[in-house]
C-alpha cells in the first residue's frame, strides 16, 4: 500500500491522501483495530496526509455512547489524533436519503415486499443464479411514496426494504439487488427518533467515504467481493469524490479471539471484569495489563500487513512489550511468595540502606534506597531443604548472594507444629558487598525485601485467556469451552518501600520476576495493585 501510494504520489495521479478509521460503535477496539489504526493514521502520518474518525453507526440496536468514548480514548492513548472533528456515518443520513431517492428516480433502487428469508431465498448461490422479486418492477412513483413511508414508520419492521436494481444474474452475489434500506424503529445515538429506516453497510460506507474526500478507503479483505458493489454506487450517484477500496487481511493473534461480538460474550458472560479486563486483548486490557502504546505500534510494525489471512504468534506481542519495558521500566524487588529470613549476626535494630540504580543501564532514572534489617522476605521457591545437584539458591548450609547486597549462609531451618517451614536463620558476610567471598564462587543471587519496610501488594498473576490456540477455530464449537482456568492468580507480595507512592500505570521490572504495572483502576487510597504484564521469558514458548 505504501509503494502504491507513493507511485501515484510521485506520477501526480494523487496530491494528498485522506484515509479513515471507520469503527462500528459495538464494542471497544481490539488488537485487530489497533493494526487498522497503525494502518490508516500511519499512512497518512507517513505522506502527510490527514486521517478521519468515523463512527460506522447504522445499526443503533448494537450501539451505544460508551463504545464511542472508549474508541476515542483509546485511539487518542495509541497516539494518534484524527483530523477535524469526530464524524458519524449517521451525519450523512440526509445526503443518503435524497441519494436512495436519486436511484429510484432512475429506475435503479425499488421497494421489496418480500421477506427477509424470502429474499436470501431468490438471492440464489454460488451455482445457481437468483430470481427477481415480483415487485422489482414498481413504477417509481410508487417506489418514492412506500420509500417515504418506510422513512416516516407506517410500515413493520421487516415488512419492506429498499434494494438496488442491478443484476439478480451476477456471478458476484453482492451485486443480485443489494439492500440500500431496512427498517428499524430503534432510537439511534446520534440522530435520536428521526429515522425509521437505517442503510446498510454497503449503501453508506463508499458514499461516506466520497463526502469526505476519502482517497484511500483501506479495510480487510472480507469487503474484497464487496468492491464492485463500493464501485457501482459511486458509478450512479452524483458524489463529490471518487475513492478507491484497497484490501489488506484481518489481523489475528492466537491463543485470543479478535471478534467484538466474542469479546462481548466474555464480558456479558462475567468470564472476565469488563472489556478492560487485563486478559482481554483490547485496547484498553492491554494497556491495564501494562502495554504501553509503543510497543503496539512495535508489534504492528513487526507484523506488516498483507494479503494472506494471518495469525500473529502472541510471543511477538509479549515480545514486542518485554523490549519496550526491558529498556524503559524501573527496577524493583518484590517477593511474591514470602518466607521469613532471620539474619541472626544483625541487631535488632540494624538498618542499612543500600543505594542502587532505578535500572542497570539509564542513569537517568536515578537510585533507589533499599534498607537492609535484621528480617527480610525471599521467595519460598528460592529455598529448597533437599535441593538438587543444579539449584544455586538457598538450602541448608549453602551460601546465596542477596541481590543488591551480602552474601548470606543459611544455617537452620525453623518448623512449626504442622512440620511447615516458618523461617530460615541466616548469617551475613560482610565482606561480601561488591566482591566475592574469599576462596569461594557463590553462584546464585536471589531477590529480597526487608520485612520491616516492605509494603503489602496485591498482585495479579496474569496469563493466556484460553488454553487453545484457536479456541475459535471450529465456527459451531463454544470458544468458551477452552478457557483458561489460570488466566488470573491473585497473591499478596511484599515489594521493597520505593513502591509504597507510585503512581497508577507505573510499569516496573521485578527483578527475577517478571514485567508489572500498577492497575490504573483498583490503585485508589494507598491501596497497592500489580498486574503481571509478562514474564522475563515465555516460559511455555515453542
Ligand atoms: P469485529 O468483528 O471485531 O466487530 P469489525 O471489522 O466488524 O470487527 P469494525 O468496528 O467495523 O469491526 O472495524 C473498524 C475497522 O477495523 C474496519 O476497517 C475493519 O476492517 C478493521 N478491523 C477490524 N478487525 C480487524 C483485524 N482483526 N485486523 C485488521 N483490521 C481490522
Ligand atoms: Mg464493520
Ligand atoms: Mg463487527
Amino acid at each position: 500500500m505504501r509503494n502504491q501510494i507513493r507511485d501515484e504520489i510521485e506520477s501526480g495521479r494523487a496530491t494528498t491522501i485522506v484515509t479513515r478509521f471507520p469503527p462500528e460503535p459495538n464494542g471497544f477496539l481490539h488488537i485487530g483495530h489497533a493494526k487498522s489504526i497503525w494502518v490508516n493514521f500511519g499512512l497518512a502520518e507517513q505522506f502527510g496526509g490527514r486521517c478521519h474518525l468515523r463512527f460506522d453507526d447504522t445499526n443503533p440496536a448494537k450501539e451505544e455512547q460508551a463504545y464511542i468514548d472508549a474508541i476515542q480514548e483509546d485511539i487518542r492513548w495509541l497516539g494518534y489524533e484524527w483530523s477535524g472533528a469526530v464524524r458519524f456515518a449517521s451525519d450523512y443520513f440526509d445526503q443518503l436519503y435524497a441519494w436512495a431517492q436519486h436511484l429510484v428516480r432512475e429506475g435503479k433502487a425499488y421497494v421489496d415486499d418480500l421477506s427477509p428469508d424470502e429474499i436470501r431465498e431468490y438471492r440464489g448461490t454460488l451455482t445457481e443464479p437468483g430470481r427477481p422479486s415480483p415487485y422489482r418492477d414498481r413504477g417509481v412513483e410508487e417506489n418514492l411514496d412506500l420509500l417515504e413511508r418506510m422513512r416516516l414508520g407506517e410500515f413493520a419492521e421487516g415488512s419492506k426494504v429498499l434494494r438496488a436494481r442491478i443484476d439478480m444474474a451476477a456471478p458476484n452475489i453482492n451485486l443480485r439487488d443489494p439492500i440500500l434500506y431496512r427498517i428499524r424503529h430503534a432510537h439511534h445515538h446520534q440522530t435520536g427518533d428521526a429515522w425509521k429506516i437505517y442503510p446498510s453497510y454497503d449503501f453508506t460506507h463508499g458514499q461516506s467515504d466520497a463526502i469526505e474526500g476519502i482517497t484511500h478507503s483501506l479495510c480487510t479483505l472480507e469487503f474484497e467481493d464487496h468492491r464492485p458493489l463500493y464501485e457501482w454506487f459511486l458509478a450512479q450517484l452524483p458524489v463529490p469524490s471518487k475513492p478507491r477500496q484497497t484490501e489488506f487481511a484481518r489481523m489475528n493473534v492466537n491463543y485470543t479471539v479478535t471478534s467484538k461480538r466474542k469479546l462481548k460474550l466474555l464480558v456479558d458472560q462475567d468470564v472476565v471484569d469488563g472489556w478492560d479486563d487485563p486478559r482481554m486483548p483490547t485496547i484498553s486490557g492491554l494497556r491495564r495489563r501494562g502495554y504501553t502504546p509503543a510497543s503496539l505500534r512495535k508489534f504492528c510494525d513487526m507484523t506488516g500487513v498483507s494479503r494472506a489471512a494471518n495469525v500473529v504468534d502472541i510471543a511477538m506481542l509479549h515480545f514486542a512489550i518485554r523490549s519496550d519495558l526491558e529498556d524503559n521500566a524501573p527496577r524493583a524487588m518484590c517477593v511474591l511468595n514470602p518466607l521469613k529470613v532471620v539474619l541472626t549476626n544483625l541487631t535488632a535494630d540494624h538498618d542499612e540502606v543500600f543505594e542502587v540504580p532505578g535500572h542497570p543501564a539509564r542513569e537517568d532514572m536515578g537510585t533507589r534506597r533499599l534498607p537492609l534489617t535484621r528480617e527480610i522476605w525471599i521467595d519460598r521457591e528460592d529455598f529448597m531443604e533437599e535441593p538438587p545437584k543444579k539449584f544455586f539458591r538457598l538450602a541448608p548450609g549453602k551460601e546465596v548472594r542477596l541481590r543488591n547486597g551480602y552474601v548470606i549462609r543459611c544455617d537452620e531451618v525453623i518448623k512449626g507444629d504442622d512440620g511447615e517451614i516458618d523461617a530460615l536463620h541466616c548469617s551475613v558476610d560482610f565482606d561480601t558487598l561488591g566482591k566475592n567471598p574469599e576462596g569461594r564462587k557463590v553462584k546464585g543471587v536471589i531477590h529480597w525485601v526487608s520485612a520491616e519496610h516492605g509494603v503489602p501488594v496485591e498482585v495479579r498473576l496474569y496469563d493466556n485467556l484460553f488454553l487453545d490456540e484457536a479456541p475459535d477455530r471450529d465456527k459451531d464449537a463454544d470458544f468458551l469451552d477452552h478457557l483458561n482456568p489460570d488466566s488470573l492468580v491473585t497473591v499478596t507480595g511484599i515489594a521493597e518501600p520505593a513502591l509504597a507512592n507510585i503512581e497508577p500505570e507505573a510499569r516496573y521490572q521485578f527483578e527475577r520476576v517478571g514485567y508489572f504495572c500498577a492497575d490504573r483502576h483498583a490503585c485508589r487510597d494507598g491501596k497497592l495493585v500489580f498486574n503481571r504484564t509478562v514474564g522475563l521469558k515465555d516460559s511455555w514458548a515453542k
